[in-house]
C-alpha cells in the first residue's frame, strides 16, 4: 500500500516550513475558509448540551433526517434511513464499501484521472484497480466505451467523483446516462458516486447517478460536508445507497470505529439543514479564483490546462518539460517535475502519478489569492 501523496506532499511542506523555508502549499485539497458560524454555534450548543456518549454506529437519528431530506433537496433522490450511514469522513465511507464489497481479485474500474485514495483502499480490500484513461483533449472525461473495454468478469466496482478530484471536471447528466447505457449491460458492478465537490460546481448543474432509476439499487451515493462546509477537520462523510450494503457498512464501521464523533455530527445537522445558498460565498471566491490561477498559468509556456467546472483543483499537462534539465536538474516525469517545484520554487503541489495521470501536475487553489499568485510567479520564474 502506497502513502497518501496528497497527505505526504502536505507534510512534506509542513515539514520544510518547521525548517525555515518560506513554501506556499498548493497540495491539499483543504479549503483555507474558516467553518461558518451557524455550524461552530451548533457543535458548541452539543458541548453545553452534554452530548459526550458513543453515538448509533451509523450516525444519530436527527443527523440521518437530516441527510435525508438534503438528498430529495439537492439531488432529488430518496433514501430511508436504513439506507443512510454516517462515517468518519468520506474517507472511510469509500473503505467501507470496498471492504464490503470486495473479494480477492475483484477489479475496481477508476476512470482517471481518479482520486488519490480510491486505488490504494481498493487494494488495501485485496481489490484489483483498473484505471480507465483520459486525457486532456477530453477533459479528463472517460468514453463510454473506453468504460466497456475496460468491463471483465472480474469487475465489480466503479468509483469516480464529479466534480472531479483532481482534474475538476463535471459529468453532466447526458454524459452520466451514456456511461449508464454501458453499465446497465453489466448488472454486477455497483457505482460509487463519490459527489463530495457537489456544491463547488460552476456550472450550476449537478447529476447523480442514482437519479437513473435503472441505476439507483447499484449506486452507492457519497458525500461529507468536508469541502463545502470547510469542515475538513471534523470528519463527517456518509452515504447513501441500497440498504443490504448500508448494513454490511454498519456492521464493518461497528468493529473498526464506532459511531463517527457526537459533536462534529450535531454541527452538521445545522450545516445540512441550511440551503447550499449559506455557502455560496466560498464557492464564489473558489471560481474567481480558478480565473486568477488559469490566467497565470496560462503565461507560463508549455504548461497546458483545461478549465475544470467544479472542485478547487487545476490539473495541468507539463508533459512539455519531460526529458529537459532545469538549474541542472533533469525532469523525466511528473514527480520530477513536482519535486523540482517544491526545491526551486518553494511550491507544493503532487505529482499525476497519483492520480493516474503520469503527465499531469495537481495545483490546488483552495489557497489566499495573495498566495496563488505568488506560487505562479515562482513556477514562472524558475520555468524561464
Ligand atoms: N473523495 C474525494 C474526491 C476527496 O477529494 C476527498 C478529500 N479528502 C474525500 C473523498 C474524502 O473526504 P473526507 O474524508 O474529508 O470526507
Ligand atoms: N482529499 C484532499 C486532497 O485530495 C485531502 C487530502 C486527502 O484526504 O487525501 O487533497
Amino acid at each position: 500500500m502506497a502513502t497518501s501523496a496528497t497527505l505526504a506532499m502536505a507534510a512534506k511542506a509542513r515539514e520544510l516550513r518547521a525548517e525555515g523555508k518560506d513554501i506556499i502549499g498548493l497540495s491539499l485539497g483543504e479549503p483555507d475558509f474558516t467553518v461558518p458560524d451557524f455550524v461552530k454555534e451548533a457543535a458548541i450548543q452539543a458541548i453545553k448540551d452534554d452530548y459526550h456518549a458513543y453515538t448509533p454506529v451509523d450516525g444519530y437519528v436527527e443527523l440521518k433526517n437530516a441527510i435525508i431530506t438534503k438528498f430529495k433537496r439537492d439531488n432529488d433522490l430518496v433514501y430511508t434511513p436504513s439506507q443512510i450511514v454516517v462515517s468518519t469522513g468520506a474517507k472511510q465511507s469509500i473503505a467501507n464499501l470496498a471492504q464490503v464489497l470486495l473479494n480477492e481479485g475483484d477489479e475496481v474500474l477508476l476512470p482517471a484521472p481518479y482520486w488519490v485514495s480510491y486505488s490504494d483502499i481498493a487494494k488495501v480490500a485485496g481489490g484489483v484497480p483498473v484505471p480507465i484513461d483520459s486525457g486532456i483533449e477530453s477533459d479528463f472525461k472517460v468514453t463510454p466505451a473506453a468504460l466497456e473495454a475496460a468491463i471483465t468478469p472480474r469487475s465489480k466496482m466503479l468509483v469516480y467523483s464529479s466534480p472531479c478530484n483532481p482534474s475538476g471536471s463535471v459529468y453532466s447528466k447526458e454524459e452520466l446516462r451514456a456511461l449508464a447505457d454501458v453499465l446497465v449491460k453489466f448488472p454486477d458492478i455497483i457505482v460509487v458516486s463519490d459527489e463530495i465537490y457537489e456544491h463547488i460546481n460552476f456550472t450550476d448543474a449537478h447529476a447523480s447517478m442514482a437519479q437513473f432509476e435503472d441505476m439507483y439499487d447499484r449506486t452507492v451515493t457519497v458525500n461529507g460536508v468536508s469541502k463545502a462546509y470547510a469542515m475538513t477537520g471534523w470528519r463527517i462523510g456518509y452515504i447513501g445507497g441500497p440498504e443490504y450494503i448500508a448494513r454490511a457498512c454498519n456492521k464493518m464501521q461497528g468493529q473498526v470505529t464506532s459511531g463517527a464523533n457526537c459533536i462534529a455530527q450535531r454541527a452538521t445537522i445545522a450545516a445540512l439543514e441550511n440551503p447550499p445558498s449559506k455557502i455560496k460565498y466560498m464557492v464564489d471566491a473558489f471560481k474567481n479564483r480558478r480565473k486568477l490561477v488559469l490566467d497565470l498559468l496560462a503565461e507560463i509556456p508549455g504548461i497546458k490546462t483545461n478549465e475544470p467546472e467544479g472542485a478547487f483543483y487545476v490539473f495541468p499537462d507539463v508533459s512539455f518539460y519531460f526529458g529537459k534539465t532545469i538549474q541542472g536538474v533533469k525532469i523525466d516525469n511528473a514527480s520530477d517535475f513536482a519535486l523540482f517545484l517544491l526545491d526551486k520554487a518553494n511550491v507544493a503541489t503532487v505529482t499525476g502519478e497519483a492520480f493516474g495521470s503520469p503527465d499531469c501536475i495537481r495545483i490546488s487553489y483552495a489557497a489566499s489569492e495573495a498566495d496563488i499568485t505568488e506560487a505562479m510567479k515562482r513556477i514562472k520564474t524558475v520555468l524561464s
